[in-house]
């Protein structure tokens, strides 16, 4: 399976993602994990990231196009991916279909994940991720707390608020979400692999995904 998952922040797309590639062999790559895990390290391209990400602005697109060339590149993609955060700029976009071709892999489905603003608004103010940058676990107050201690049930480092996620920064990228990133909605209509799911639960969004991934034409589920 070979899918690009498009939706503001907090639509869901990393659960999505993670619940998609256990068990099917299809790698998840969040160029926001990615980030993260450059700006914990205090690697060069996480001090180039920092400021942009704390701003809740986007990564120059350059930076994102080189990440992702190589990650795409690697041997754990050749059964699948699940694109969460990549791409979500319409020359991100271009890029991908142009690297895709090179690379002789076609996408399955984009998938455009519809969410009111105010679910948006409650969901990342209430998230808590994982700080251990190999792990990023998401935990949310109301829905899936975290253990004792605010620690991660998986790797038991302990979880925190992202500095993204305070309602200044998040009302910042839902702004950048609807300049940048929502005409890729209409890019992939035209490329035929638009599929759109307004569920809410992670449960029926991956019953949508699952079913319209049997009926995508060019399915390598
Ligand atoms: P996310 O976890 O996907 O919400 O990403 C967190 C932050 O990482 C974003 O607000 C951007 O600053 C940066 N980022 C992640 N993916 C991209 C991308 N494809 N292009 C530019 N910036 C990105």
């Amino acid at each position: 399976m070979r899918i690009v998952l498009l939706g503001p922040p907090g639509a869901g797309k990393g659960t999505v993602a993670r619940l998609l590639s256990s068990g099917s062999g299809a790698v998840q790559i969040s160029t926001g994990d990615i980030l993260r895990g450059a700006v914990q390290a205090g690697t060069p391209l996480g001090r180039e990231a920092r400021g942009c990400m704390d701003r809740g602005e986007l990564v120059p697109d350059n930076l994102i196009i080189g990440i992702m060339e190589e990650r795409l590149r690697g041997p754990d993609c050749r059964k699948g991916f699940l694109l969460d955060g990549f791409p979500r700029t319409i020359s991100q976009a271009t890029a991908l279909r142009e690297l895709l071709g090179r690379l002789d892999i076609t996408l399955d489905l984009a998938v455009n994940m519809v969410v009111p603003r105010d679910v948006i608004l409650d969901r990342l103010t209430t998230r808590r991720t994982c700080s251990n940058p190999d792990c990023q676990e998401i935990f949310n107050l109301k829905t899936r707390p975290p253990a004792e201690g605010a620690r991660c049930t998986e790797c038991g480092a302990p979880v925190v608020q992202r500095d993204d996620e305070t309602v200044d920064a998040i009302s910042r990228r839902l702004e950048i979400y609807n300049e940048k990133s929502s005409p890729l909605v209409e890019f992939y209509a035209q490329e035929g692999l638009l599929f759109t799911t307004t569920s809410l639960t992670k449960e029926e969004s991956l019953k949508d995904i699952t079913e319209a991934l049997g009926q995508a034409p060019r399915s390598t589920r």
